[in-house]
């Protein structure tokens, strides 16, 4: 909740893959019963529309990509979701309690579902797969860094060239899909970074060294069930969180390295933290 009122999108890679791994053991092979929404105007298209074309197709498939989930329907078919600042996406058994305030709903054949509260706005679109490629929230969705074809080869040749700065560049989905406010903090101070360095000026070893925070740091959060203040299908919350960040949303403690003072400092429209002795801008 406090970095919510950083003006972040909380949910990113680890919690999108954790609650695409728990849905797609709970809804795969489900056949869809009931579709309800209150906020139609998280549609691409009329509600009339998107009942009557999902309501008794079946589950294939759940993946996530980035921030997306892509639920994939036995007809020509995907659901796309997306949780924009965040949402609760809670998993429900028949007689089961329903959270308050949510504002979508899907109920399967056999009576399990899941609910959706959403913080601000979410995206909820219908695609026929053939026109994935027109959809302009995903089409041009970068590879997550988790992903097998994001190797150290590929990261340096997706660097190469460009003249922004490292924040701004990895926290842009077209670029990379998947990290947002929160990550990128530790991402950064991990590997000695400034999130103003320029792109230009980043040597192969300082390439090297974010691949490999980029992974260890999305790969704990994963491990520990992602972020402690969102919570997962089956409404847990996760175990990353103060302990574990270092000196994400820190401003005044000491750096974990060097005890200098961890400062708040503005970079363009988001709020960075940083150890003014590990990461300095000066290159
Ligand atoms: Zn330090």
């Amino acid at each position: 909740m406090i970095l919510r009122t950083e003006g972040s999108a909380d949910m990113e890679l680890p919690e999108l893959t954790i609650l695409g791994r728990q849905m797609k053991n709970e809804i795969v092979g489900k056949q869809i019963s009931e579709v309800e929404v209150v906020n139609p105007k998280c549609l691409n298209i009329p509600f009339d529309q998107f009942e009557n074309t999902i309501v008794g197709r079946t589950v294939k498939a759940v993946q996530s990509k980035g921030k997306w989930l892509f639920v994939k329907l036995d007809s020509d078919h995907v659901i796309l979701f997306n949780p924009g600042m965040g949402a609760d996406m809670i998993h429900f058994r028949p007689g089961d309690k329903l959270p308050e305030k949510h504002q979508i709903k899907f109920t399967l054949h056999d009576k399990t579902g899941f609910t959706i509260r959403v913080w601000w706005f979410c995206y909820l679109h219908l695609v026929p797969k053939s026109r994935l490629s027109e959809h302009k929230l995903t089409a041009k969705l970068g590879i997550s860094p988790l992903d097998k074809e994001f190797t150290l080869d590929y990261f340096t040749q997706l660097l190469s060239g460009n003249r922004g700065s490292i924040k701004n560049f990895l926290v842009d989905q077209k670029n990379i899909a998947g990290i947002g406010n929160v990550y990128i903090q530790d991402i950064l101070f991990n590997a000695k970074l400034h999130p103003k360095r320029k792109i230009l000026s980043l040597t192969a070893e300082e390439i090297e060294a974010l691949y490999k925070s980029m992974n260890s740091v999305l790969r704990e959060s994963i491990h520990l069930g992602g972020l402690a203040y969102e919570k997962d299908f089956y409404g847990n919350k996760g175990g990353y969180g103060k302990q574990q960040f270092k000196i994400a949303y820190k401003p005044g403690s000491p750096c974990p390295t060097c005890q200098t003072t961890i400062q708040k400092i503005k970079t363009g429209s988001t709020s960075s933290f940083v150890c003014p002795n590990c990461q300095r801008l000066n290159e």
